[in-house]
């Protein structure tokens, strides 16, 4: 491990200054864990106890969901690749350090067969072309493995032949998925979607419990890790058997399924459609039947919740980057569950966020520990536990 980290940035990675995607490729792992418990420390310190930060044993090759956009260069002919940070330019890469080395081959070979099919990249700037991006899942348990090959118009010509001659190189690969996207757009993925091979999505097994992934669901990238970051959210969360637990941006229901039998009830919510159509897919898939699943926004659907007086024992929150909103916190405060256990893939939202359940609450954060989803990144993720002050609440 520390051999690896110990290698010099040009060594580890070629495009590592063009890409941006990794602050730390020349910064071995142990530093890198070093700087991001300093960094959580300041910003979270104020509020609470800050645990040091739960690394890995191998860090390299962790990401399960691998992206690549698809360009033509001239002398180059089409590439594959990464933005060049802050651009739109391509920056072509051959292997990176941090994804899943199978997903890695697939799309290169992707990138062989669009030479011998004669599939034209997508030029962003006059719509022309037709490969766009390919999308690359791994159930990290199941080894199941899926691509999306992201289209700017619906036909793929000789489907069949590119399915049949990308299978047979990769006999890795459980199913294909055309998704179309014609729109000016930094999404990668549009609307429309048809499942070319396989049954269209991929299974993994995450805490003992099997998950159905669509391919625009969230799933976290890091399985490893997610699974270290579920083990203390779920001992922070203290559940008996008897308790209420609302699973608030639940994704494809990961967090309420492996604390269910914990629990008495246990409720999602959450915005995307079709994770919420996995959740309760996955529930089923676990037999677990006291599981309830919403499509909505986390603050309406909660404030819903305490306008109808609901009692909650425990409140898991694992909103996006830019963090859970006023409605939300407000609704939290009115329903006043005795433990909100808040995982938080951006830190300075979470202080934001802790700044004003302390201002305005009689919450506050017993304890936190980052955890290290993202090894080479910058990014931080944590977990924190907050309950109710004695005498409050
Ligand atoms: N807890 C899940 C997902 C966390 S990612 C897991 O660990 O896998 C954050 C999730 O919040 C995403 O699934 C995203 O679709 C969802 N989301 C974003 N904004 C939302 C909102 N306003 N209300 C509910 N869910 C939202």
């Amino acid at each position: 491990m520390d051999n690896l980290s110990n290698r010099k940035k040009q060594a580890l990675c070629p495009v590592a200054k063009k890409c941006g995607g990794c602050r730390y490729t020349d910064t071995p792992y142990k530093e890198q864990l070093k700087i991001k418990q300093k960094r959580a420390e300041q910003l979270i310190k104020e509020f609470g106890k800050v645990k040091p930060i739960l690394g890995m044993d191998e860090p390299a090759h962790y990401r399960n969901k691998v992206h690549a956009v698809f360009d033509f260069q001239k002398g180059k002919g089409i590439v594959s690749g990464i933005y060049q940070e802050k651009s739109h330019r391509v920056v072509p890469v051959e292997g990176c350090l941090l994804e899943e080395e199978r997903a890695g081959k697939i799309i290169l070979s992707i990138r062989e067969l669009a030479k011998s099919f004669k599939i034209k990249a997508y030029d962003e700037d006059s719509g022309y072309g037709l490969l766009r991006h390919v999308l690359v899942r791994v159930g990290h348990a199941t080894g199941e493995i899926m691509v999306v090959l992201v289209l700017g118009s619906p036909v793929l010509p000789s489907k069949k032949n590119f399915v049949n001659e990308l299978c047979k190189l990769h006999p890795e690969i459980t199913t294909i998925l055309i998704n179309v996207n014609n729109k000016r757009t930094s999404m990668v993925l549009g609307a429309k979607e048809q499942v070319i091979y396989g049954k269209g999505y991929i299974e993994d097994v995450l805490c003992g419990k099997r998950f159905k992934i669509s391919a625009k669901s969230f799933y976290q990238v890091n399985s490893v890790q997610t699974e270290v970051l579920y083990r203390q959210a779920a001992q922070y969360a203290g559940l008996t058997g008897k308790e209420t637990v609302v699973d608030a941006y639940c994704g494809i229901g990961t967090i309420a399924l492996s604390v269910a039998e914990q629990a008495g009830k246990v409720i999602g919510v959450e915005l995307n459609g079709d994770a919420v159509r996995d959740a309760v897919a996955n529930a089923k898939r676990n037999q677990i039947k006291n599981a309830d699943f919403y499509q909505n926004d986390a603050g309406r659907f909660l404030t819903q919740m305490a306008e109808a007086g609901e009692k909650v024992d425990v409140v898991f929150m694992d909103p996006p980057r830019s963090g859970s909103t006023k409605e939300f916190l407000d609704a939290l405060i009115r329903i006043s569950p005795k433990r909100v256990v808040y995982i938080s893939c951006e830190p300075q939202t979470l202080a934001r966020d802790l700044q004003y359940l302390t201002a305005n609450s009689g919450y506050r954060m017993e304890e936190a520990v980052p955890v290290d989803m993202f090894p080479f990144t910058e990014e931080i993720e944590m977990v924190c536990l907050l309950s109710q002050k004695k005498g409050k609440g």
